[in-house]
């Protein structure tokens, strides 16, 4: 689950990193008022940020300065309802404007194949990291976070004095520190400041001095661990979860939309890659992932058909069904029962095996469902019958 930068500078505040104020604002009113609020306190101009869940908002016009009341309404009258990459912008963030010296990147990304926490950071921040990857990877310096004791004074120094940020060592040191804390604390995925900048301020007496904060925040939480954190479910943008990973969700099926044209339905997240990859041989691509889980009934089959039937791309169906507590003649009757319903005519090959098999293929011959013995039989079949329907990828 992504979350807003909103939600996420939040989750940064309350572990203490240096984040500016904001406030977010769905109308041009709310913005105007934010805007006030800002400029009244002694900002010399506002930023006005789309809050969707998209890298490059910036690139696409969605962050923007404003220097009074009105300029902050027209900006963000023209941001609100912008589409940026697919998405509509429906909300901003109003902060007070950032006086940049200079921009960094730092994130602490889950390291899968180190089984820990990486810290990567860099002194060319403000771009993505990936092109820094591609273009100078010598920019990027890492260190690896144990994840019992997170990331340890030295390592913390070592990756801010590779980044340049000798002058700002110790709010170098406890913001990188922060940054294992917070992915820890919530059991997130990645935890990416991109810039995190070096900012002129003036202090109390007028003076000019310089700061190092968080200017953008991006955090993704592991959805696997979300029953760990009861109010993160909170955070959740209904506007932007795509409308098919909510009725997944909704309905306990897991389910990742692809770009092939042959939809999956199978038992086990094992043999749904198992199926992919048998689909690919074939020479078909598939059109999702999707693991109805153990034990579903015919409801849920119905459902997770519905699913792979919004894609308009998905012309041929592959049911791969292993039985074990997943009883063959209720996904039988689940597919019988979805297809009476069913919107559209796709070709469907079903293949089920185990717990009740039998009784599965006395249903589907009744209803006339293509059959196949073997999986590698199921999808050769899948792939013709998509391929005869037209664009098989
Ligand atoms: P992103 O493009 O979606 O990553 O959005 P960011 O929040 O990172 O903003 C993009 C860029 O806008 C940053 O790299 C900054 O250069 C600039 N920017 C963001 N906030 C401010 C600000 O308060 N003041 C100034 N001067 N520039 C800003
Ligand atoms: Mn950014």
């Amino acid at each position: 689950m992504k979350l807003q930068e909103a939600d996420a500078k939040g989750l940064l505040l309350a572990h203490g990193l240096p984040v500016p104020e904001w406030a977010v604002a769905h109308d041009v009113a709310e913005a105007g008022a934010a805007a006030r609020r800002f400029l009244a306190a002694g900002a010399d101009a506002v930023v006005v940020k789309a809050q969707v869940l998209v890298g490059g908002r910036g690139k696409a016009g969605g962050v923007k300065l404003a220097r009074s009341v009105e300029e902050a309404e027209s900006v963000a009258g023209a941001i609100l309802g912008m589409d940026i990459k697919g998405m509509t912008v429906r909300k901003v963030l109003i902060g007070p404007g950032a006086d940049i010296v200079r921009e960094y990147y730092l994130a602490a990304v889950l390291d899968r194949a180190e089984r820990g926490i990486l810290l990567m950071g860099s002194a060319e921040g403000g771009v993505e990291i990936e092109t820094v990857a591609a273009t100078n990877p010598a920019a990027i310096i890492r260190q690896h976070a144990d994840p019992n004791l997170g990331l340890l004074d030295f390592q913390a120094r070592q990756l801010a004095f590779g980044m340049g940020l000798h002058a700002h060592l110790k709010a170098a040191v406890r913001i990188a520190k922060g940054l294992v804390t917070t992915m820890k604390a919530y059991d997130a995925d990645l935890v990416e400041i991109n810039p995190l900048a070096i900012v002129r301020e003036r202090d109390a007496d007028g003076a000019t001095v310089e700061r190092l904060v968080c200017l953008d925040a991006k955090i993704t939480l592991d959805d696997s661990a979300l029953a760990r954190h009861p109010g993160l479910e909170e955070l959740r943008d209904p506007d932007e979860e795509a409308p098919e990973d909510k009725e997944a969700r909704e309905a306990g099926l897991t389910f990742i939309k692809l770009d092939g044209t042959i939809g999956c339905m199978v038992n086990g997240a094992g043999l749904a890659m198992t199926t992919m990859d048998l689909v690919k041989r074939a020479g078909g691509e598939p059109a999702n992932f999707l693991d109805i889980g153990g034990g579903a009934r015919s409801d849920k089959v119905a459902e997770a058909m519905r699913l792979i039937l919004a894609d308009p791309k998905v012309n041929a169906i592959l049911v791969n069904i292993f039985g074990g507590i997943t009883r063959g003649d209720e996904v039988a009757r689940g597919l019988i029962e979805a297809r009476a319903q069913q919107a559209r005519e796709v070709p469907m090959v079903v293949r089920i095996v185990g717990t009740n098999a039998t009784e599965a293929a006395a249903l589907l011959q009744e209803a006339r469902f293509e059959t196949a013995g073997s999986l590698d039989e199921a999808a050769m079949k899948a792939v013709e019958a998509a391929r005869a329907a037209g664009t098989t990828a």
